[in-house]
């Protein structure tokens, strides 16, 4: 089917290109605009073109389906077919609506005008990608914008607004209506086509200050992003717009192809990709019938219930809320609102908003009403005995059809769905606190979830915006099984001679978004405490250090209690190192007998970083995540893990799996710690002994 189509207006050919969603410009979309180029060149009649997207969008840029294949470098390629544009002998008119990025972006820069509706949005998000605009974005967009809008846009990689660019040279004009039929009005003017042809390439870039700005721009982003090459090329490209452009684009060029090579560009392209593969379930195809979800209860008003119900009032979606007493539930709901006003406050939701949102919520002590809900969320005390007390009470009353779902972090979901007499519709929906601003869900497949059950939560999970990974049963499911051995880790790096600033030092720099001691202090020590002496009555054969349970012993719970791994006597956001922690793990060490010693931070990251490692490989080979990007996706967007570094499994691809199992094999001869704590998982063993990775195993994934 055709792409793109093809008409005339009066003198101007109007060429428009479809390809939804987005209008990628994938090669057959890239042919069709070059053939229908050449159409309007050939055509005596025509004198101007005007190109625009179909379906109220310009374009969202490269289509994704090529990225890294052969197609996406296919000719006409997106520089050749750019370079057609730019070189057309009849004026080209690029008429934007809605959204405008990337390569999209860059085709609409070599147009030799620009007309855009109000309600476009036109960006060069590249940069989140670890790379630059590499079709002459860096060079036509400084000429058009100028130096300081060019690395405000190309740098923070955010689309703007139509109407924020007006005053640019970048957009002619800026319509409330069509801007095609504008497009079609000015090239029908007198004069129009005799005008010599405006080339943004010939437009010299006039900064007087243009070494300065740079600099300027060059020392905050590497302030700011360390760990990121990417927005320093960015500058340095934009800097190369002053030369003449064919130098300047091969500098944009050079810096494009260095930077799709680096470990940052290669983990963030990676994270792209894990968290759009994460949705897709082997058995579960997307042809896969789903149930309606127009109206949700959920059960519990405390911190997880509070969250969980704003995700569904957010997305439109009715509630009724479900207390054990009535306290509890007006404290709920005044949280709840809370929320809403302290947004309403920061000018973040309108007022009108904020009350049809609360409209939506239904406070009840009476489990009968919620009987029609289509979707039932659990969020009580973590107790089986407390557990199975809702799920008898939800199977007696909730309606035929209706999907039960368990927000328990630790308890067995087989076990919880056994106390229904329909397991089928009982699955698991694992929240991360606060539950209405992080992204991760994990959707928990018990051994009998049905599988439109399973389809429709994870539809649920895009309309609540979130990204839901799904995890089989095992105790702590794939995020807080793997964060086990990481926390252990942590704490015998402190029996043995780090400090918590040091651990926590080290994981920032390399890119964490905070160390383990300081999230400890932020989630509350009491948590893991409450689990380790779970574990210890379970297992008389469980090990970790207790140098976390003497903190707890303090009443040193973290920031609720103003004291924790540090002290915070300025509040919650500026831990101090403590005296106080430094005197408990001084003691702790005489009372276990170990002479501290000096531990490197290269230690610290690589015993941090494959105690998750070794976890996510056993997660893998027993099945409990269908993929390695997929624990990827799981730490990026739970657990703070660094973006530039593609989660805990790509990282350790990248590094090569012979050298994790080396340096797990040397940690494993150090007699502090827990014999067999470093035995490599078989999986990490086979890959190693044969060079594969984790993300391509096909063994593992299978
Ligand atoms: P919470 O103590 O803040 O809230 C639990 C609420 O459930 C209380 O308000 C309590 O009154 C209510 N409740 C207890 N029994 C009830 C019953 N029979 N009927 C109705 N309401 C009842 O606990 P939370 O932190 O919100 O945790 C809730 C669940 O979410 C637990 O299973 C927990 O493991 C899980 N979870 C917690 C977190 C977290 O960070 N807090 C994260 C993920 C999952």
């Amino acid at each position: 089917m055709a792409q793109v189509d093809y008409r005339t207006d009066g003198s101007t050919a109007v060429i428009a290109f479809g390809n939804p969603p987005v209008n990628g410009l994938s090669h057959s979309v890239r042919s069709e605009i070059a053939a229908a180029l050449e159409r309007a060149a050939a055509d005596t009649s025509v004198r101007a073109i005007v190109l625009t997207g179909k379906g109220g969008m310009f374009s969202g840029g490269a289509d994704i389906k090529e990225f890294g294949t052969p197609a996406a470098l296919r000719g006409p390629n997106l520089r050749q077919l750019i370079e057609l544009l730019d070189m057309s002998e009849k004026p080209v008119i690029a008429a934007i609506s809605g959204t405008c990025l990337g390569g999209g972006l860059e085709v609409s820069l070599a147009a030799h005008y620009r007309i855009a509706s109000a309600d476009a949005k036109l960006g060069l998000p590249e940069v989140k990608l670890g790379l630059l605009p590499g079709a002459g974005g860096t060079q036509r967009l400084t000429r058009l914008v100028g130096v300081a809008t060019a690395i405000n846009m190309i740098v923070s990689g955010e689309a703007v607004p139509a109407k924020m660019l007006a005053k640019t040279a970048l957009l002619d004009r800026v319509v409330e209506g069509d801007p095609v039929a504008a497009a079609v009005e000015l090239a029908a003017a007198k004069d129009f086509a005799a005008k010599p042809l405006r080339r943004v390439r010939d437009i010299p870039l006039v900064e007087p200050n243009l070494e300065a700005l740079c600099e300027f721009a060059r020392n905050g982003v590497k302030a700011q992003f360390p760990n990121l090459p990417a927005p320093v090329r960015c500058i340095d490209a934009i800097e190369a717009a002053a030369k003449p452009f064919e130098e300047g684009l091969a500098i944009e060029r050079r810096s494009f192809v260095e930077l799709m090579l680096t470990p940052e560009s290669q983990s963030l392209r990676h994270a792209f990709f894990a968290e759009r593969a994460a949705s897709k379930v082997d058995d579960v195809p997307e042809s896969t019938p789903v149930r309606k979800i127009e109206k949700a209860a959920v059960i519990g008003a405390g911190t997880m219930g509070g969250g969980i119900s704003i995700c569904f009032l957010n997305a439109g979606i009715p509630v009724w809320l479900v207390e054990a007493n009535k306290e509890g539930l007006d404290k709920g709901i005044a949280r709840i609102a809370g929320i809403f006003d302290g947004q309403v406050k920061k000018g973040k939701l309108a007022q009108a908003e904020r009350d049809r949102r609360m409209a939506l919520l239904t406070p009840t002590l009476d489990y009968a009403t919620i009987a029609p809900a289509d979707i039932v969320i659990e969020a009580v005390f973590e107790s089986m005995e407390v557990k199975q007390q809702v799920f008898t009470t939800l199977d007696r009353v909730m309606k035929p059809g209706a999907i039960l779902a368990t927000n328990t972090s630790t308890l067995d979901v087989n076990q919880i769905a056994a106390f229904t007499k329909r397991p089928l519709d009982v699955v698991g929906t694992h929240f991360f606190s606060p539950a209405n601003v992080m992204r991760l869900l994990e959707i928990v497949r018990a051994k009998k979830t049905a599988p439109d059950v399973l389809a429709t939560t994870l539809k649920l999970g895009k309309t609540l915006r979130k990204v839901a990974v799904v995890s089989g049963v095992c105790d702590g499911f794939i995020g807080n099984r793997m964060l086990e051995p990481y926390t252990k880790q942590a704490s015998y790096l402190l029996e043995e001679g780090a400090t918590p600033q040091q651990v926590d030092g080290a994981l920032e720099a390399f890119g964490f978004a905070m160390g383990v001691f300081r999230v400890g202090d932020l989630a509350g020590n009491d948590i893991g405490w409450s689990i380790r002496k779970r574990r210890r009555a379970e297992r008389p054969d469980y090990k970790f250090s207790t140098l976390p349970d003497k903190l707890c012993e303090l009443g040193r719970f973290g920031q609720k209690a103003s004291a924790g791994w540090y002290d915070y006597p300025e509040g919650p956001r500026k831990p101090k190192p403590s005296k106080v922690v430094d005197e408990l793990i001084a003691r702790h060490r005489q009372e276990i007998g170990v002479t501290p010693r000096k531990i490197t931070n290269a230690e610290i990251v690589d015993r941090l970083v494959y105690a998750l490692v070794n976890e996510g490989a056993k997660i893998l080979e027993e099945k409990i995540a269908a993929r390695a990007s997929d624990i990827d996706v799981v730490y990026l967007t739970g657990y703070g893990f660094p973006p530039s570094r593609g989660g805990p499994m790509f990282y350790a691809d990248l590094v090569g799996l012979y050298e994790v199992r080396r340096r797990m094999l040397q940690f494993g001869r150090n007699p502090h710690g827990e014999p067999g704590f470093w035995k490599p998982a078989p999986l990490i063993e086979r890959l190693a002994g044969t060079g594969g990775t984790f993300n391509t195993d096909k063994g593992a994934a299978s």
